[in-house]
Formats: C-alpha cells, structure tokens, sequence
C-alpha cells in the first residue's frame, strides 16, 4: 500500500508534468489496466480507448483514434512506457512506473550542511538583525522589549574565555544587562531558543554548563 501511495504521489509529481493531457490520460488507463491488476504488460485497444477516455460529460472532442498510436509513441519516447508490438486487437504496451524512468525523479539536493559555529554573527549588521529576530527583540535576561539602537549583543561564553560570534554564543541584550553582566561576572540568557535548523543545543547547553561550572568554582574558591 506504501508502495502504491509512492507510485501514485511519482506520477503526480513527476511523471504528469513531462506528460501532455491525452498523455496522461493514457498513461492512467495503462496504469489502472497493468499495475493494479497485477500485470505488467497490456493490448491497448485502438477501436475502444477512444470513445472512452477524454470525452467528459460535456462532449468534448474525444481522443481521435488515430491519435491514441501517436500518442503511445510519444508514451515510450519519454520512458513511460515500452511499445511490445501490434496485434489485430490493438498495441502491446508495458508500464514503466516513474522510479524506473531514467532521470525523472530528482533526488533532492543533500541539505547544505552549515556549521553555524563557523559563521560569524556579530560583524555584520544583517546577522546581528537575525539574533535580534530569533530573540523576538527582547534582552534574554531582563525579558525588556528593546529596540535596535537600545539592543547589544552579548556573549554568553565571553570571548576572552574563548567564546566567538556564533549564532549559538551571541543573545539580545540590552545595554542595561550587557553592562551589569561585565560587572557581576556571568549571567545565563532566560529566553534562549532554538529556533533555526543547524543549532545543536545539546553543544550549546554543555558549553553553558561548562561555563557555570567553571563560573561557581572560582567563586567558591573566593570565598
Ligand atoms: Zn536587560
């Protein structure tokens, strides 16, 4: 059944838009006359498909008998089906289903792989905007809406600890909080997400923890 679905999405998706209507209209009562009756192989009638297939209820011109030949050649030139040969009764065709027509699906590209690590967030004004919009302008430890002139960009692991402008290091913040944060030491974003494909928050999070860990020893060490 998962493999009819398939079929049927493929010739949807890929086979109909290579295919001209009465194409398609033949290709579908190939289709319905081989596949699900459980054949590979079928005479297709040239007297009877005609009157058939491609009138409608309204009486539109049907497929012309003299076209349905023309149009199974043009059938095969695209690979969807093979013409066997001729009988009496009509033209011996087979089915190719669309995953075995040659080219016609198109894997997907292989999704970039972006390593947001490497991408630099904080030099650009039009990054910085992107860390703006993930954070919903909001400064991530105050939770105060701010506006660009008032919104800085913090970074949770500095960068004198080895902290770079990655979309997964920088946070919104305003100038109020960036400033406080230089003074007490550290603090943690409360409204941090992971918004966009490419963050790995597990990463992220052990970084965070590392940085704490690091953060409450020194301060337990002062004491
Ligand atoms: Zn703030």
């Amino acid at each position: 059944m998962d493999d009819l679905n398939k079929t049927l999405r493929d010739i949807q998706d890929y086979l109909s838009p290579e295919l001209d209507g009465w194409e398609q209209m033949i290709y579908h009562y190939v289709f319905r006359h081989t596949i699900l009756e459980g054949i590979d192989t079928i005479t297709v009638p040239a007297r009877s498909v005609g009157p058939k297939i491609g009138k409608g209820r309204d009486g539109a011109s049907e497929l012309a008998r003299n076209n349905i030949p023309r149009k199974l050649r043009t059938l095969e030139q695209k690979g969807a089906i093979k013409i066997l040969g001729k009988t009496t009764n009509g033209t011996k065709v087979q089915i190719v289903l669309p995953r075995d027509i040659p080219g016609l699906i198109r894997q997907p590209a292989e999704a970039a792989v972006v390593d947001m690590e490497t991408i630099d967030f904080f030099s650009s004004s039009e990054n910085r905007s992107r860390i703006f919009e993930r954070d919903a302008r909001k400064c991530c430890y105050c939770l105060k809406s701010v506006e660009n002139e008032g919104a800085t960009l913090d970074h949770i692991i500095s960068q004198g600890d080895g902290g770079n402008h990655s979309y997964n290091n920088l946070v919104t913040a305003c100038f109020e909080c960036n400033s406080r944060k230089h003074s007490r030491g550290v603090s943690f974003p409360r409204n941090f997400v992971f918004q966009e494909v490419g963050i790995n928050s597990t990463d992220w999070k052990e970084k965070r923890c590392s940085r704490y860990r690091k953060w409450t020893a020194r301060r337990s060490s002062r004491n």
